[in-house]
């Protein structure tokens, strides 16, 4: 099978052997798979455990899928081949104190799918453990591909415990920003306030139901107490990965806001002034992955309070991965989600 491959240097398509299914896991076909700025940071030799060695190569990149299950192992029950799934990104060792406290994302041993030390997705078959896969019935395969960026909005406002009392800023308008955006909503957030560099971007969130969408240039804080009547955010969820916004976020909550980090991306060139999180009992909150709210945004995604299918902005087949993964990389605002389509 075709399999797109990161050996530590470069990333290329390879003929690779079809895995088969062991017990407790089940064989898909995959329909999509999405392309991350995680996936960016690995091929650019950013990324934190390549960098510490701790991620093993070579790997099959792809953490956003979804496909058809085309064989299951000995033991699995809730999975029949041709079912629509899609499944976790991070799996844990089930035994360790972490895992045991339901904190399996954090798992010393956890693997991500795609990520670190387990094969992801941007092939043709891909391999998962049955207990971190779900059923996605009735959902359009590529909108199901772009599930997981909405598990990790979702999480957010979940660790940000994000209520209907609070106002709440998503800033960045990329597609984690606006499945964030929709999850505040979903979460029947007071406010929800949207802030980008670029117009497309903030158009898009105010369609997907955001209440205000603002440029984040030297009028935002002005913007700010106008659309809040002065009263700042409770929430602030940062999705850009950029210093600015982290700086944006300081100071646009009110004292004893919460700021939520989506992503291990952000870049702090300019750190936050330590005098403001300190004098306001400001709380920092890193996410980490996405545990246990995938039935959850499942839910969500199906009611259509959390819409998939306007972030994807292009589907390419998977030779022309070069291509997408360029497309990724550039700065053209009208980039949201690439899928690659195996
Ligand atoms: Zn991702
Ligand atoms: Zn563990």
């Amino acid at each position: 099978m075709n399999a797109l491959r990161y050996d530590g240097h470069d990333l290329r398509l390879e003929d690779i052997p079809r895995p088969e299914p062991g017990p407790g896991e089940v064989l898909v076909q995959v329909q999509a798979a999405g392309i991350c700025r995680t996936d960016i940071e690995i091929v650019t030799g950013g990324h934190g455990d390549y960098v510490a060695g701790r991620a093993r190569v070579p790997i099959t990149l792809g953490h956003e899928w979804s496909g058809r299950v085309e064989a299951v192992g000995e033991g699995v029950e809730h999975l029949k081949p041709g079912m629509l799934v899609t499944g976790e990104t991070g799996i844990g060792c089930g035994q360790c104190e972490l895992c045991r406290r339901g904190h399996y994302n954090l798992c010393p041993q956890v693997t991500e799918t795609g990520i670190i030390n387990r094969d992801g997705a941007m092939a043709e078959y891909h391999l998962h453990p049955a207990g971190f896969t779900y059923d996605i019935a009735g959902l359009p395969f590529d909108q199901a591909a772009v599930l997981e960026p909405a598990t990790c909005g979702v999480y957010a406002c979940r660790q940000g415990r994000v209520t209907p009392a609070d106002r709440v800023l998503i800033t960045g308008g990329g597609s984690i920003g606006q499945l964030a955006a929709q999850a505040a909503r979903a979460f029947g957030a007071w406010q929800v306030v949207v802030t980008s560099h670029s117009r497309t971007k903030l158009e898009l969130a105010e369609k997907l139901g955001a209440d205000a969408a603002l440029q984040s240039d030297d009028s935002l804080l002005q913007a700010a107490r106008r659309v809040t009547q002065g009263e700042m955010f409770d929430v602030a969820i940062e999705c850009s990965g950029s210093g600015s916004a982290l700086g944006d976020c300081v100071q646009l909550v009110k004292p004893r806001g919460r700021i939520v980090l989506i992503g291990a991306a952000h870049r702090w060139p300019e750190a936050p002034p330590p005098g403001r999180i300190v004098g306001a009992e400001l709380q920092i909150i890193g996410v980490r992955g996405s545990p246990h709210v995938w039935p959850e945004t499942i839910e969500l995604v199906r009611k259509g309070k959390i819409k998939t299918g306007p972030v994807i902005s292009h589907r390419l087949p998977l030779a022309q991965w070069r291509q997408a993964f360029d497309l990724v990389q550039s700065n053209d605002p009208t980039v949201l989600k690439a899928l690659l389509l195996p």
